[in-house]
């Protein structure tokens, strides 16, 4: 097989150029367009691509957010290249994906992943504006995850971890649940927590649980772990951390662990929230996890096999699908902003500060100009968001309970249900 040729039965393709190999695969295009990251990687594969690309649609499916799963990218190192370098591999990589159709607003939408950035995304953005701008009035929405002047939007950066924050929140607000995992009373204040992965979503998730009351007890980092009994101040650690490129020498704790950070997994806690890499749990330390559920935050941090024990043990595995679809749902928000060509809000913010202006002031309540504030883009991105994460929760978890499945396998059966029955409708499913 010449791999430089798109293979249109499968529906996906790969090309080889230069030294680098390019990959984009779109899983199913129930739903338009498909949507899915951009990983740059030594390790990637043709296989890795097409799996990722398949999560992607489920995820999409469990947020009801109404895109396809796609992932894709390019086979190298971006540590190893300069700027320039990566700017032209990313630009060949964009062409090549114009040339086969493989992009647009319309036909597939790329995002960031690992080794990807704000940089790259707006790169994308601009190679496919010069081909394709003047004709695709949508070229804007090629692509997610870029620098807000390029049509980026406010709330992407802390989006998956404040998802991550959201999903917490209703599920020991559930009463159902909390009965399960035997949480104790409803909500996240006085609750303990650990947090693996002190990065982008670890980081968002902590700070959010804080101020909603909770106690961030344990932080493990890959070369060190923090734990303090009273809870730490996330914004002090995150400080530290900046600007000393680890937890190690942090002194505001109880106990630091350096030669086995990995091992204060094991602590006593309520909540773990493994938020960074994948098989964190796994069969080894699974039987020793002592906490009441798992937030998965990171994508696979859980195997199969530690969870057979875990859910023996009665430990609940709130799923990554679930838990982590922050992120992609906020660049669905990105995409709508670059379709409507409008930020959110802005046709409305003043008109529903001056009605409600105008209702206080009927109401016998003036100067309340300084109180009273329509919302902007971030105020609209963190309620759409809010809304979405509340909704997946609920209809997931109320699947598992009602189907008698494990909260994963429900969020799998009811994402492929839902993607079934699109195909029902339109007459092509039996
Ligand atoms: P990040 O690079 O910002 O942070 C990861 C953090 O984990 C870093 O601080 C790193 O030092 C730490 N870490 C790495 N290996 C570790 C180990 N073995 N033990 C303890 N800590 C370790 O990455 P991120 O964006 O926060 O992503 C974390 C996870 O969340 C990944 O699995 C990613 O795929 C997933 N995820 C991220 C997003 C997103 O929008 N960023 C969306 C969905 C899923």
């Amino acid at each position: 097989m010449d791999p430089s040729e798109p293979s249109h039965v499968t529906g996906k393709f790969f090309i080889v150029i230069s030294h680098s190999f390019l990959f984009r695969a779109q899983h199913s295009t129930h739903a338009l367009p498909t949507k899915g990251g951009t990983r740059y990687s030594d390790h990637i594969d043709l296989q890795e691509v097409e799996a990722l690309a398949s999560l992607m649609t489920f995820k999409l499916a469990i947020a009801d957010v109404p895109f396809g799963g796609a992932k894709g990218g390019v086979k190298v190192d971006p540590r190893k290249l300069s700027e320039g370098e990566l700017e032209r591999v990313t630009r060949r990589y964009t062409m090549e994906l114009i040339k086969k159709g493989f992009i647009g607003a319309a036909v597939d939408c790329l995002g960031p992943d690992m080794g990807t950035d704000e940089q790259v995304m707006t790169w994308i953005k601009d190679t496919y504006q010069n081909v394709k701008g003047e004709t695709d009035i949508n070229s804007e929405g090629c692509c997610t995850g870029k620098f807000i002047r390029q049509g980026g939007i406010a709330g992407r950066t802390e989006s998956t971890g404040l998802g991550v924050y959201y999903a917490i929140r209703e599920l020991l607000n559930s009463k159902s649940f909390m009965q399960k995992v035997n949480g104790g009373e409803l909500g996240i204040a006085g609750k303990s927590f650990t947090f693996q992965g002190f990065g982008n979503v670890g980081y968002w998730a902590a700070k959010f649980v804080e101020q909603d009351g909770g106690r961030v007890t344990t932080i493990v980092e890959w070369d060190c772990a923090i734990h303090k009994e009273d809870g730490f101040n996330v914004e002090h650690v995150k400080q530290y951390m900046r600007e000393n490129k680890s937890l190690i020498g942090y002194d505001d704790c109880d106990e630091i662990e350096i030669k086995n950070p990995t091992s204060f997994l094991e602590k006593k806690v309520d909540f773990l929230v493994p938020a960074a890499t994948e098989k964190s749990i796994h069969k080894q330390n699974a039987e020793r996890i002592q906490c009441k559920a798992i937030f998965e935050g990171a994508n696979g941090p859980t195997t199969y096999a530690a969870e057979e024990i875990l859910l023996k043990r009665g430990i609940i595995c709130a799923p990554d699908l679930l838990v982590n679809g922050g992120g992609v749902t906020c660049s669905y928000f990105e995409w709508l902003k670059n379709i409507d060509h409008v930020s959110p809000g802005k046709m409305t913010k003043k008109f529903d500060e001056n009605s409600q202006l105008k209702l206080l002031s009927l109401m016998g309540y003036t100067e309340m100009d300084d109180q009273v504030k329509g919302a902007d883009e971030i105020d609209i991105v963190y309620s759409a968001l809010d809304e979405t994460m509340t909704n997946a929760v609920h209809a997931n978890w109320q699947y598992a309970i009602d189907n008698d499945l494990n909260f994963r396998d429900a969020c799998l059966v009811n994402a492929m249900m839902k993607i079934y029955n699109h195909f029902k409708e339109c007459g092509i499913s039996m």
